[in-house]
């Protein structure tokens, strides 16, 4: 397989139904461009190098009727989060039987990790989330993965002003400048990040390398162009940093700062954790 074949041709012909079946229009007529059946709504939230998925499965008790996508380059780390997120519903239709049937069958321990896989990720973040018989909001059902270079292909899946929440949780870093070009945030990728997200929606970013925290701050804050490109909106146009006392009162810092998987390898370690987060601003007036 290569990537084109992950990827659709445009958003018009996405079609979510497998990852989202408890979101489809029961309206049979209502169709994308690839003839399968559209949802009662959007994708909104997009996890980009979700890892191991501790991003998603904290969120998505918490925005239960907000769809929501983690996109992962690497096959093996997306094959285990598609079963961690299947087991997890199943869990909760287990526990949902089971609530309206107290003598059905036992719960299966969602965290088992799928054979041959090569993960290291713990066990869904919430430790009383599993063994415990909770019911969470949503049941899982509105987050999902997908395997896809962002690099390349994001405006193929998701259109203009489509995105709330992007979210970018420890980047690889990419320390050599050589390799500076591999990284996820630059002024080219920032102006797709900017068509995607709708005005007012949020850019999250976290990291631990004081340098790339940086190197975040000055691509959306600054926007350099590059020499002698054609007159633009650059990133200082079309993003403003969002304040702490904000961000202390947003639920989503709280879980990208202590429950993906690299944030917990960062606090074990005792490493720090720089965040940044940017408001995308309305669309500039431009002749
Ligand atoms: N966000 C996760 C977390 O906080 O636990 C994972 C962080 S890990 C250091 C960076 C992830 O980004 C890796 O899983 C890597 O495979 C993924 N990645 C790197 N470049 C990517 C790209 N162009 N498209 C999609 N995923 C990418």
């Amino acid at each position: 397989a290569n990537w084109y074949s992950n990827s659709p041709l445009s958003p018009a012909h996405m079609d979510w139904s497998s990852h989202f079946p408890a979101f489809v229009d029961p309206d049979t007529s209502k169709t994308n461009l690839s003839g399968g059946r559209k949802l009662t709504k959007e994708v909104e939230v997009v996890d980009i190098g979700c890892g191991f998925g501790g991003l998603m499965v904290g969120l998505a008790p918490l925005l239960p009727d907000t769809l929501m996508v983690g996109m992962e380059i690497r096959t093996s780390v997306l094959e285990y989060l598609s079963s961690r997120i299947h087991a997890l519903r199943s869990q909760q239709q287990r526990l949902k039987n089971k609530a309206a049937n107290p003598s059905s069958t036992e719960l299966q321990d969602a965290s088992a990790q799928p054979e041959g896989t090569e993960s290291t990720a713990p066990a869904p973040s919430n430790d009383d989330e599993i063994g415990t018989e909770k019911i969470f909001p949503g049941n899982f059902e509105n987050i999902t993965a997908i395997r896809s270079n962002t690099m390349k292909f994001l405006p193929n899946f998701f259109g203009h002003h489509q995105l709330s929440k992007i979210f970018i949780c420890f980047p690889d870093p990419h320390f050599k400048a050589r390799k500076h070009k591999a990284r996820i945030v630059s002024e080219s990728l920032n102006s797709e990040y900017a068509y995607v997200l709708r005005p007012g929606g949020l850019l999250y970013t976290i990291t631990d390398v004081e340098e790339y925290h940086h190197w975040v701050l000055r691509h959306f804050l600054h926007g350099e162009q590059p020499e002698g490109a054609a007159p633009a909106p650059s990133s200082k146009d079309l993003f403003e940093r969002v304040s702490e006392e904000e961000l202390a009162l947003d639920p989503c810092v709280r879980v990208m700062k202590y429950e993906t998987e690299e944030s917990k390898k960062v606090t074990r370690n005792k490493g720090n954790k720089y965040v940044a987060v940017f408001r995308r601003k309305a669309d500039p007036e431009w002749p």
